[in-house]
């Protein structure tokens, strides 16, 4: 495996071979400086040009063009000189491993860089440092997300895109030629992460990608989306699901700080706040009382019972004066607004919604896990043959439950600060792009 320059110090005085991209080249009279770059970060290759074993080597890096990439064999030197880390490679052997032609764009910068033309180079785009950086965040994010959960005893699984029937919720689902009838891409695993606990998994997750057939171009829709879910049995009430999703982002989120905290602020100029438990929590009907007391906002009639983008901004204006909470737990949301197989208890809904800096990153309930129950519901939805399969998950026996599934792209998103999906995902799918 290759040395990452982030690895550098510990190898010291002893040679290494180490490969990467070419960032710049300095050639002066002396000496010539090449920086190269990995992910981790850059590193000064220096070639001294009076010393003559150095001729070929010279002669092999004036011709190298910005972006090649290389494989140096060389010696790790301290030098307190170099700004870059106080390190320098000192090489005796270059191979050019690949040469990189004239870039259509300076990725170092993009301001005036038609974001079309940034998501057609997607992969010149990421070379740029701060959209490196949004790769790696949203990698921490997840490690912590999962260490936690590996620690709480989940077990992870990895459930089928491609189903048989369209059903679960009003989300628009794509349909696909299957041989010779259709199928349709999962819009969410909801239905297996259930059927995972009526197979005797007490705990699952599931990150995975998440089909939306919506023709809706918001800064927070992406017909395809990564979506971390998870679902787990044994619980009395709502209340323990939302307690796992507090302490799941409380793991993702002290990581991040841990890891990139510094080079966030640096960057994107945002503090990675981690929260402490319990999150502000607050019923639907009181919020919309509070938002009109104090911002004069009314509710539209046909969002009665749900909450729409403005008023989660208003949420969080809320959330932050009252409670200095980024985040905002919203329950008493109106069955008719949520799918069928959230729990109602005398009517009224065990789920909730998760507002974060002003936008829904999640949907949590209790799970209606009661045969008749749930076969009712679906039925009071119009819902029939399409869920028949599901419904028999919890005809032999299946504990009660609940669970939720967020938005991870809308998470990285929103922790940056970034402005929409496009910027945000690794590669963005909408209703107007579908390559590369
Ligand atoms: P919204 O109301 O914002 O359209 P939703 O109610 O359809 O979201 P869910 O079906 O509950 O969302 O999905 C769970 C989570 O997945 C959401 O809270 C959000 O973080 C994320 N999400 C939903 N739809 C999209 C999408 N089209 N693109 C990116 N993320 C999404």
């Amino acid at each position: 495996m290759k040395v990452f320059v982030d690895e550098l110090n510990k190898y010291i005085d002893k040679e290494v071979t180490f490969s990467g991209f070419v960032d710049a080249i300095r050639d002066k009279k002396w000496v010539m400086f090449v920086i190269l770059k990995d992910h981790t970060g850059r590193v000064q290759m220096t070639i001294e040009k009076s010393d003559e074993n150095n001729a070929k080597l010279l002669g092999i890096m004036s011709n190298v063009t910005k972006d090649s990439t290389v494989l140096v064999t060389c010696k790790v030197v301290a030098n307190e000189a170099v700004k870059l880390g106080g390190i320098e490679l000192i090489p005796t052997n270059i191979e050019v491993t690949s040469k990189a032609s004239e870039l259509p764009f300076d990725y170092n910068n993009l301001e005036g860089v038609n974001i079309d033309t940034r998501l057609d180079y997607r992969w010149l785009d990421i070379r740029n440092d701060r959209n490196t950086l949004v790769r790696l965040v949203e990698s921490t994010m997840q490690q912590g997300m999962r260490e936690y959960l590996y620690k709480e005893g989940f077990v992870e699984i990895h459930s089928p895109k491609l189903i048989g029937t369209a059903s679960e919720s009003g989300s628009e689902v794509f349909e696909v030629k299957y041989f010779d009838r259709s199928a349709y891409l999962a819009q969410s695993p909801q239905f297996y992460k259930q059927m995972a606990l009526a197979a005797g998994l007490d705990r699952v997750f599931e990150v995975g990608p998440v089909f939306r057939a919506e023709n809706s171009n918001t800064n927070r829709h992406a017909t395809e989306f990564t979506g971390f879910d998870l679902e787990f049995a044994h619980i009395s009430s709502y209340e323990d699901v939302m307690s796992v999703e507090e302490d799941l982002l409380i793991a993702g989120l002290t990581k991040v700080k841990e890891v990139y905290g510094d080079r966030i602020k640096e960057v994107f100029g945002i503090d990675v706040v981690v929260p402490t438990k319990p999150f502000p929590r607050m019923d639907l009907q009181d919020l919309y009382r509070e938002l009109n007391k104090l911002y004069g906002y009314t509710i539209p009639e046909h969002d009665i019972g749900d909450t729409n983008a403005e008023t989660e901004k208003l949420i969080y204006k809320y959330a932050m004066e009252k409670y200095n909470s980024e985040f905002m737990f919203v329950t008493g949301y109106a069955a008719t607004k949520r799918p069928f197989y959230h729990m109602r208890k005398d009517g009224a809904l065990q789920g909730y919604d998760l507002i974060w800096r002003g936008v829904e990153i999640t949907s949590g309930a209790q799970r209606e896990h009661r045969y008749e129950e749930l076969a009712k519901n679906a039925q009071e939805k119009g819902l029939t043959k399409d869920v028949e399969f599901y419904l028999q998950f919890f005809k032999y026996g299946c504990p009660p439950h609940g669970g939720f599934g967020i938005g991870l792209d809308r998470i990285t998103m929103l922790l940056l600060g970034l402005p929409n999906l496009k910027e945000t995902q690794f590669l963005f799918r909408g209703p107007n792009r579908l390559n590369p």
